[in-house]
C-alpha cells in the first residue's frame, strides 16, 4: 500500500517540477520546449519510474552502471523510455551503458572517449555524448578542466561514433542556489568560446534545488531527482 502512495504522489511532483521550469522559463522569455527535464531515478524502485512514465515523463537518469542495466531490463516493455548516464563511469563499464543511455553526461577523459568510441562502434551505433566540466576545481568534483575541453572536444571529432552534444556541470552543493548562477554563466560562456550552440546544443546543468538558476543561464537539460521522487537512502547504491 505504502509504495502506491508514493506512486500516487508522482504525478503532483512532476507537475510542481514541470510548473517551475515553465515558471522560470516565463522569468527570462525562454520557451519550456527547450528545456528537457531529465527525471533522476538512480536508487529508487522501477514502481516510481512506472509511474513517472504514466505521468508523461520519458527522460530518466541513473548514476550507476549494474543499477541502469537492471532497470533497462526490467522496463523494456515501455519502449520510447529515454535513458541518460549521468555517474562518474568507469572504464570498464562502458560496455553496460552504450547503446543502453540516449545521452552520457559525465564523460571527462580521452580514455573514455576511446572505450565509449570503441564499443559504439561495434555496436554500430552513434553515441551522443556531454563532457562534463569540474568549473569550481574541487579535487573531490569529477570533470574535466575548463583548459582540457577543447583538446576532449578534438577526440571526440575524431571519433566517428561519438559526437559530443554539449557540456554538463555540477556546481558546489550551496546553500543559496543563486550561488550556482557564477559556475552555469561560465559554462555557458565556455559552450560560446568552443563554438556555440550550433556545435554544442545542450547545457546540462541544474538539480532540484538549482535549476530554475540553470534555466536562467541557459540550460537545456536538468537533472531532477529529490524533488520528483523524495530524498534517496544510499543503503545499497551498486544495485
Ligand atoms: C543525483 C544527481 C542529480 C539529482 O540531484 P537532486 O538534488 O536529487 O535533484 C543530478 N545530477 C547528478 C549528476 C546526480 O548525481
Amino acid at each position: 500500500m505504502s509504495s502506491d502512495t508514493d506512486a500516487a504522489a508522482i504525478g503532483d511532483r512532476l507537475s510542481a517540477v514541470r510548473q517551475g521550469i515553465a515558471d522560470a522559463c516565463a522569468r527570462v522569455g525562454r520557451d519550456p520546449a527547450e528545456v528537457a527535464l531529465v527525471a533522476v531515478s538512480k536508487t529508487k524502485p522501477v514502481e516510481l519510474i512506472r509511474a513517472a512514465y504514466a505521468a508523461g515523463q520519458r527522460d530518466f537518469g541513473e548514476n550507476y552502471a549494474q543499477e541502469l542495466r537492471h532497470k533497462v531490463e526490467t522496463l523494456s516493455d515501455l519502449s520510447d523510455i529515454r535513458w541518460h548516464f549521468i555517474g562518474p563511469l568507469q572504464r570498464n563499464k562502458v560496455k553496460i551503458v552504450v547503446g543502453h543511455a540516449t545521452l552520457l553526461h559525465s564523460i571527462e577523459r580521452v580514455d573514455q572517449i576511446d572505450a565509449v568510441e570503441k564499443r559504439a562502434a561495434t555496436l554500430d551505433v552513434v553515441q551522443q555524448i556531454l563532457l562534463q566540466v569540474n568549473l569550481s576545481g574541487e579535487q573531490t568534483k569529477a570533470g574535466t578542466t575548463e583548459q582540457q575541453t577543447a583538446l576532449l572536444l578534438r577526440a571526440c571529432e575524431a571519433a566517428p561514433h561519438v559526437r559530443c552534444v554539449g557540456l554538463m556541470t555540477m556546481p558546489p552543493l550551496a546553500e543559496d542556489p543563486r550561488q550556482s548562477a557564477t559556475y552555469f554563466e561560465q559554462l555557458r560562456q565556455l559552450r560560446d568560446e568552443l563554438g556555440g550552440p550550433t556545435i554544442l546544443p545542450h547545457l546540462s546543468m541544474g538539480m532540484t534545488h538549482d535549476f530554475a538558476v540553470a534555466i536562467a543561464h541557459g540550460a537545456t537539460l536538468v537533472r531532477v531527482g529529490t524533488a520528483i521522487f523524495g530524498a534517496r537512502q544510499y543503503r545499497n547504491p551498486s544495485i
